[in-house]
Order: structure tokens, then sequence, then C-alpha cells
């Protein structure tokens, strides 16, 4: 191809990739903001918004929902990617990420820690009780038997099965939307990894936002790596003035935009819920065009007049809503790919 022509296609490329970031910010607002309203990441969310709209219907605070609802995740054993039955890492071991924002802008993070059943109750306490954001590892399962949480096996016979079926090809390849019942009707043989988390918004009666997010984090992965779901910022993140975001996805390229926090940061700007997710997604593809079609992620965002949205790069994300109307909507997330 002469440099001309280079030049011409470099520029159409360009314009393309113009286009696609004005037609992001372009979206119109989402859905009519009620409150109060929980949402959550995935199937599975529809059981945890349950737990945490007990709380809600009450008048009780975002903080408390939050923290009931993904506990019904993190018990939930037939669920693989969070809690007890968590697919371990690739040396056996299964190590929890999790953490938890309030509407004061306090929040606790817990991460790679092992042998509790509730990561999600441990990081409120680092909130509530440590003048810390984040413990990790020994730490943290210490702080944790330091509080009274049981230590206990958290490798389930079905996880080890499939640990030991994934030693045997140790193929290192995500498989996208693995919690999604439509696409997957029962676990995955163990020569595949997987990943995938509850990250869940309420906004309460009271108008306070808080948030939680709760993973066993990428399956068969190495031993030591963390990734977005227990980072403020990166899975989670919580502004009372402005709403709150998370994230479901391969975690690193959520940690390399800071995912959670731009999408406060857009909505702030006047974004709508899902035109910050889709402006979020997009920030990814321009950053790692290549990666971004082979991966899933998603982003999911309620602001502070109850409205929520997403987007993912992929299609097959869902999302949970539960509110006065209706206790079990699944939303299928708008996709770039
Ligand atoms: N974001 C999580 C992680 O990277 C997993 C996931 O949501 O799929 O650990």
């Amino acid at each position: 191809m002469n440099s001309r022509r280079q030049f011409i296609k470099k520029t159409l490329v360009g314009a393309a990739a113009a286009t696609a970031v004005s037609q992001a910010i372009a979206v119109p607002g989402s859905r009519k903001g009620v409150k109060p309203i929980v949402i959550s990441t995935w199937d599975f969310g529809v059981a945890a918004n349950k737990a945490a709209w007990e709380v809600l219907k009450d008048n009780g605070r975002s903080l408390d929902a939050v923290e009931q609802g993904v506990k019904v995740a993190e018990a939930d054993l037939s669920n693989p990617t969070v809690g007890k039955g968590g697919y371990p890492d690739r040396d056996g071991h299964v190590t929890l990420d999790a953490c938890i924002m309030d509407e004061l802008g306090n929040c606790g993070s817990v991460a790679a820690l092992e042998h509790i059943a509730h990561p999600i109750s441990v990081a409120r306490l680092v909130m509530e009780k440590t003048p810390h954001v984040m413990l990790v590892g020994e730490g943290a399962l210490q702080f944790a038997m330091e509080n009274g949480f049981e230590r206990e096996n958290l490798l389930i016979p079905s996880s080890e099965k499939a640990w030991q079926e994934w030693l045997k090809e140790k193929k290192y390849k995500p498989i996208m939307n693995i919690e999604n019942k439509s696409f997957n009707t029962e676990r995955l043989p163990g020569n595949q990894y997987n990943h995938d988390t509850i990250g869940m918004l309420a906004l309460d009666a009271a108008g306070n936002l808080s948030g939680a997010c709760t993973t066993s984090g990428m399956a068969f992965k190495m031993r030591g790596r963390v990734g977005d779901s227990p980072i403020i910022g990166a899975g989670l993140y919580i502004d009372n003035e402005v709403g709150g975001a998370t994230s479901t996805g391969v975690g690193e390229e959520v940690i390399r935009t800071v995912g959670s926090f731009l999408v406060v940061e857009l909505m702030r700007q006047g974004y709508s819920p899902e035109a910050a997710c889709k402006e979020a997604v997009a920030r990814i593809v321009k950053k790692k065009p290549d990666t971004a079609r082979e991966i899933q992620v998603g982003f999911l965002a309620l602001n502070k007049k109850g409205e929520y949205g997403s987007y993912a790069l992929q299609s097959g994300f869902t999302y949970a809503v539960c509110d006065a109307q209706k206790q079990d909507l699944v939303i299928k997330g708008k996709h770039i790919f």
C-alpha cells in the first residue's frame, strides 16, 4: 500500500474511533429513577437482590442491604465464581477478594483471603474497626479470626474436581459469561478457567448509596493474583453526591482504567449511567483494542436519582434489578462488540 493510501486508511480509522467515542457520550439518559432500589451483576444477582430488598423495604440502610445481598452469592455452593465453592488458584487454594463502600466515603477491602466464607463481612469490619482500607492474605485471615469468623475449607469437592481436570492441560483461557445460565447450564469442565463477580449497588429510602463487590477471582489464577474486585475505584466506587459503579470481567483491564471511579466521575459530568459505562468500556477498547475483543468486561452503574444502566465489551452480560415494582428483573447489558 502506498503511503497516501496508508494515510487515508489511518485517517478513516481515526475518524471511526472518534465517532465511536462521541456516540458513547451522546447515549441518552437511562431508566426512570426510583428508590429504594438495588441492582447487581449477572443472573445470580436476582437471589442476592432479594436479600438486599428485605433490608431496603423496611427503610434499612443501603450498607446493610448490600452486605446481606452479596452474602447470598457467597454462600451459594453452586456458584464457582464467588465465596465458598469458588474455583481455586492454580495451586488449589481458594482465595477470595471483596470490598464495600458506604455513603460517607468509608470503605474496606480484603484480598487473597483464604478459609473465610464471607469475605464481604470481613471487608466491612476492616472499614469499621481499623484505621485501614485494605488487608490481604495472612493478615486478613488473622484479623478475621480475631473477630470471630470461622476458619473453614472453602474447596468443595466439585471445585476440587474441576481443578484436577484443569491441571491435566493447564490451559489459561477465559470463558466469557460463565455465570450466565443461558450460556452455561452446568459447571465448566476443569480444562477451562473462568471469572465472574457479584457487584451490587443500592440506594435506600433515605437516598443514600452503598456498594459491595465479592469474588473468587479468575479460576486457576496465579497464586497471589488479585483482580479489580477488592480495589476501591476499580471494582467498586461510590460517591453519595453522584452515584455508584461496579464491574465484572477481566480485572486487569478494569484496574488499568480505574473503571468504576471513571464511571462515577463521568456521571458527575452529566453522563447517564449507561453512557458512563459505555465510555468506560470504550476506554478499554481504545487502550487495548486487540485484548478487548478477546475478553469480557461489564460495568454497572446507579445514580443518585435511582437511574441505572450498564455496558459491556461483549454480549452475554446480564444484571438484576429489584425495586418496589419488581424483585426479579434481569436485563441484558448492551455491548460494544
Ligand atoms: N473481576 C474479577 C477479577 O478479575 C472476576 C470477574 O468478575 O470475572 O478477579
